[in-house]
């Protein structure tokens, strides 16, 4: 391990390869796992914001891969895994080809949406992020409009089309002083320089396609401030497709219930919200109306004690506005005097008192209200309020009816 500095990295001539050999040259622990070093590995390393790939050396799962100066550390899933990798032993590595390919497509995918940004927009970016659920790019500005996006996709996937050249290779000093470098690189020497032809040129240690047509195609997702500047998430080749298919799979269910084409769901929406707020009106209506005829009939069966004409009644699940309508359409009655209550999740109670019932809403409700553990307030014409005890609300309405009898007269 001392004397062992740096393995050479196979991907960077060529990364299309998908199997390679190789010969240990040390043990070490990697994130507390078993690891192995070897003299060659086509096995990225995480780094520069794409993942490290998977795959296996002689039929061992690789977990991770982490690069620590110029050594590349491959870390075994079980400790057992490296007494089979003695020092000195011939490895057969296998890159996981589906994870590799979908990263160089979304990291290559990167370097072109970020560079159309600046060409068509003026926009720079300041951070990437590529994890198996989401890819972004944040970029340096308040807001962005749905034109810039269009015009940067637009571009990006122009060039994907065009199939330029992805070329990578290792510069100068004096040469990388005179390349026009979106972003100047942290190190000056042995700089590893990503070019794609005539559009941008990037110091990258990461894995491309050898041509932007690899990439297959860009889509931007959806964006929104983030952090002081707009977070934009897009999908790349592979991803894209996958997108577009749970999209479709989404519309085209939503447009089969609606029995309409899927272009048309939107015009469909909108019928429907229509119709929905139509229906909830007349809803509305019928229940105003039917609430109304509920209080008169209680009113007209109501049962009189002194000046106060008492309906006291449960109203099963309706809910607190209806609740309120019925009890004070009772109080607009000579000497009304309701005494409602519902249960739902929890016991509500309402009472309203006509002025001329001599009756205050306030008194009969603190008669009920202990027996629900609850809680509640008014005036002296309506009062209302609720508790938790939903078994106890027929007591509680008891209750309420014995204090209209004996309650103080206000
Ligand atoms: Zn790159």
């Amino acid at each position: 391990m001392d004397t062992f500095h740096s393995t050479e990295r196979l991907y960077y001539a060529d990364s299309y390869l998908r199997t390679f050999v190789a010969t240990v040259v040390a043990h070490g622990e990697i994130g507390g796992r078993p690891a192995v070093a070897l003299d060659r590995s086509a096995f990225y390393p995480e780094g520069g914001g794409q993942p490290a790939d998977g795959g296996t050396l002689n039929g061992m799962a690789v977990a991770d891969v982490q690069a620590e100066g110029g050594v590349v550390w491959h870390s075994l899933v079980r400790a057992e895994d490296l007494v089979a990798l003695p020092v000195g032993a011939a490895v057969d590595g296998l890159i996981d080809w589906t994870r590799r390919l979908d990263h160089m497509q979304q990291h290559c995918g990167q370097h072109l949406l970020t560079a159309a940004f600046v060409a068509a927009c003026g926009l720079a970016t300041t951070s990437f992020h590529l994890g198996d659920a989401a890819v972004t790019i944040d970029l340096d500005v308040s807001d962005l409009t749905a034109a810039q996006a269009r015009a940067a996709e637009d571009l990006a996937n122009a060039v994907i089309w065009e199939d330029r050249s992805v070329t990578a290779r290792f510069v100068s000093a004096d040469e990388l002083a005179s390349l026009p470098l979106r972003k100047p690189p942290t190190v000056t020497a042995h700089v590893r320089v990503v070019s794609i032809a005539d559009f941008d040129h990037s110091a990258c240690g990461g894995t491309h396609p050898r041509s932007t047509g690899g990439v297959g195609a860009i889509r931007l997702l959806r964006w929104g401030r983030q952090r002081g500047g707009v977070r934009v998430e897009f999908a790349c080749g592979v991803r894209a497709l996958a997108a577009f298919r749970r999209l479709s799979a989404a519309a085209g269910g939503a447009a089969a219930a609606l029995s309409v084409g899927a272009d048309e769901l939107p015009a469909a929406v909108d019928r429907l919200q229509a119709s929905l707020r139509s229906a909830q009106k007349e809803l509305e209506h019928a229940q105003i109306a039917l609430d109304a005829a509920d209080a008169a009939a209680r009113y007209s069966e109501a049962e009189q004690v002194g000046a106060a004409r008492v309906v006291c009644a449960s109203l099963l699940d309706l809910s607190v506005e209806r609740l309120r309508r019925v009890a004070q359409a009772i109080a607009g009655r000579p000497g009304g005097v309701a005494i409602l209550g519902a249960s739902g999740d929890r016991a509500q109670l309402v009472v309203a008192c006509a002025p001329d019932s001599g009756r205050d809403a306030r008194q009969i409700l603190q008669a009920g209200l202990p027996l629900l553990d609850g809680r509640g307030g008014g005036g002296p014409t309506l009062a209302q309020g609720g508790g938790p005890r939903t078994e106890a609300l027929d007591a509680a309405l008891d209750a309420m009816k014995v204090a209209v009898r004996f309650a103080p007269l206000r």
